[in-house]
This record gives structure tokens, sequence and C-alpha cells, in this order.
């Protein structure tokens, strides 16, 4: 940073320059920078798209990048007063603001971030990332010590006019009151039920509004012995015995929900499936884009995630707002932001997380602030002009310029950035005086 600093200082007046970025400050009057490109500037070093999978795998991982925090300066604009609209802008406590770099690719490292783990798209897709390979990781050490995970879901009929908050209250009361009690202990006992994760998301469809449904992870593990009598060990279920649990959850779910006012269909209110190297044999049928979504991706990716069929997840209201697909896509991420305000992502059934040897759990904040101690520390970058490139827009750019170049093109982005807010400041003074 501070090479490029002192270059920047030292060139003086940024005028209408090109820089080695392609900068070019295409009218004075009108103020408009044009970014031309690290890779028109400097030659053409990304490879198509169809040159090969790696170079596809690149370019999606920038697309997806840059949505995410197009779509977090959406969020913002729609949550003012929010964490979301504070995230990324200081450096957190003692560290200073940098880039770093893991697996080959960079990234902001430094920045204090919102956790906000329902509307921030930037913090969510980090937070949901290490909750995904914690549950992986539970599932397949319950599965290598015997135990097997079934993985249930469930859904309740409304309407369109239904308030999401209404929805949101009513389905946990439901989901409380399924699994405790009589009943739930029965069954817990005659599965050797010894723990459970759940969750509720929401997608949204013009026809019927909003639509909160639940999952939920069962850790089982022992059965009775299919011939001896009193004889109990750790087996997976069969098919049968998956069949015979579905449909006793089916009714106890219709039972439940009905008093708490929701219709609830036998056939489709409640689900039960086995879970086979972390996925349901619903997830086996997906379609090819969806051949690694697993059972916890599903818990944790889903509200995030863009298609959902023909519904929207929250996350795909968010971009609606920016395409204007859908005219009350702002009033809807507003609602829907309103109703999972301060409600936990996952819950994990009390003595599970010890059970597992998980430890403790991180709270949305500290799993979205977490350094992984695989990344290497690439460069320092001085907290004002940092902020001058997030205002404007352009850390995905420094982004993808250090994923070309490394060390040089980020020393040769900020020296462009230096010059850049230096023309401005001269501009402003110019039209002040
Ligand atoms: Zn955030």
């Amino acid at each position: 940073m501070g090479r490029g600093r002192d270059r920047a200082r030292a060139r003086g007046d940024a005028g209408s320059r090109v820089s080695a970025f392609g900068l070019v400050c295409v009218s004075r009057n009108a103020h408009v920078y044009l970014w031309l490109s690290v890779t028109q500037a400097l030659g053409p070093l990304t490879k198509s798209a169809s040159e090969d999978s790696a170079a596809l795998a690149s370019d999606a991982f920038k697309l997806a990048r840059r949505r995410r925090y197009k779509a977090q300066e959406t969020a913002a604009s729609l949550l003012p007063g929010e964490r979301v609209c504070l995230c990324g802008w200081r450096p957190t406590k003692d560290r200073q603001i940098g880039i770093s770099k893991r697996d080959g690719r960079h990234y902001i490292s430094g920045a204090a971030v919102c956790g906000s783990v329902w509307v921030c798209p930037v913090c969510a897709s980090k937070v949901a990332s290490q909750r995904a390979e914690e549950l992986r990781l539970a599932i397949a050490e319950w599965e290598a010590a015997g135990g097997s995970v079934l993985i249930v879901t469930l859904t309740a009929n409304h309407v369109a006019d239904d308030s999401l908050e209404g929805l949101l209250d009513r389905l946990t009361a439901s989901m409380r009151e399924l699994w405790a009690g009589g009943w739930a202990k029965r069954w817990r006992a005659s599965r050797g039920q010894v723990g459970m994760v759940r969750n509720i998301e929401v997608t949204w469809g013009i026809a019927n509004g909003w639509h909160p449904h639940a999952h939920a992870l069962l850790f089982v593990g022992r059965y009775d012995h299919p011939t001896i009598e009193n004889l109990c060990f750790y087996r997976t279920p069969t098919a049968d015995e998956v069949l015979e649990a579905e449909f006793k959850l089916k009714q106890r779910w219709q039972d439940v929900a009905a008093r708490h006012g929701f219709e609830v269909s036998l056939e489709r209110g409640a689900t039960l499936e086995l879970v086979v190297n972390g996925r349901a044999a619903s997830d086996y049928m997906a379609k090819d884009d969806e051949k690694t979504w697993g059972v916890a991706e599903e818990l944790t990716w889903a509200n995030i995630k863009v298609a959902r069929g023909t519904r929207f997840t929250p996350f795909a209201l968010l971009a609606a707002c920016e395409s204007s697909d859908v005219g009350a896509a702002p009033l809807l991420f507003q609602q829907y932001a309103n109703a999972f305000k301060g409600r936990r992502q996952l819950y994990w059934s009390r003595g599970l997380r010890d059970l597992l040897q998980l430890g403790g759990e991180v709270s949305d904040e500290d799993a979205a602030n977490a350094q992984d101690d695989s990344s290497e520390f690439v460069a320092v970058i001085e907290t004002s002009i940092y902020c001058w490139i997030k205002a404007r827009g352009f850390l995905c750019d420094l982004l993808e310029a250090a994923d070309e170049g490394g060390g040089e093109y980020i020393d040769s982005f900020l020296e462009w950035a230096y010059d850049c807010r230096a023309f401005e400041a001269r501009r402003y003074s110019k039209m002040a005086a």
C-alpha cells in the first residue's frame, strides 16, 4: 500500500491521464470516472468461459461475489439504521483493514462486519458456509459412529393475506409443541433419538404470499432388533420403519398445527426421510445444478439461495428489488427483515453439541468476523482509501485485480484509487471556491 500511495503522491495531478488500470476521467464537468477494467488495460488475462471449467468456476465466483456486494448495498438502502448499513465500513478492534488470500482467492480482511445472517448477503454467505461445514461433519461423524440422521420437513397451509410475523410465531409455537411433551418423549425413546437441529425458512409466491416451513435433522441411533425381543442396538432404520415413523409424524403434526390455526394436509404437511451420506432421497432427484445440495445446505443456505423453483427466497426478493421484477419486492424484503430480526438461524437441542463434541455455538457476529487460520495477509489498505473504494463500488474490482495479478496489481490499483481521490478533492475545492 505504502509504495502505491507514495507513487501516487509523487505523480501529483491525476487529471485525465490513463492509469495502469485504464482509468480515464471522462468528463471533468460531469465528474464521471470510467473503470476500463484490469483485463482491458493489461490484456486478456481472464480466459473465456468456454476455455475450461476452471475459468468457468472463476467467472461464476466473481459474479456471485459482485452480486453479494450489490445485494448488500440494496439491503442497506432498504433497512436504514440496521447493522447491515455499517457492515464492512470500519476496522475491527486491534486489526487493520487489508487484503488476505486463501485458496488462491483474495478477500477483504480486518473490516468489522455486521453478522446479520438474515439480511446481509456478504455475512450470510460466510456464516452459512461455516455452519454447513459444521453440520456436514456432525452428520458424518454420527453416521461413522453407527447412528443415523433423519430429515423432517414441516409445512402448513396459509393464505396470501397472512402476515409473515404471525405465521412465524404460530409455526414456532406448533414446532415447540410437536417436539415437547409425552408424544415427543415416546418418539425419542423408541428411536434412540439423541438430539436434533432445526431451522425455519421462508419463501414468497405471488399466489399464496409468504410460505414459512421448517426442517429438523434428527440424530437417531438405537433401534430394536428386528427379531430378538428386548435387544436394542445401533443400526440404520429400514425403509418400512421410516415410513411408519413418517405416518405417525404426519398425524401428530396435523393435530398440533390445527391447534395453532393451521389447516395441514395429512399427505404434505410433514415428511420424514433417511439421510444417506449427507443427502436425503429427494436431494438425489434434484436437478443437475443442485447435485451438491445436501441436508446441511438445506438447513443453512436455503434463505440465501436465489433460485427456489417459482418461489422467491428472501435474497431472490433482494435481487428482484434491483431488477424491478416484482414491484412489491422492497416492501416484502422489509417485512421479512422485521419478522426474522433477532431469531436464531439454527436451534440445537440441549446436549447434542456436547455429544458430537462440537464445542460451544459461535454467535452470528463472531462467525461472520472469523478469520481463517490458513489465510495469508497480503496487503494493508489505509482505512480512508478503503472507504473511498467501497463507497464508489470498486471493492470487487480491487479483489479481482488481486486475484489476477497479486501484490503488484494491488499496488497499482491503490495508486489509481489515490489518484482519483486526489483529483476528486481538487475538483470539489475548485467548485467550493
Ligand atoms: Zn454484513
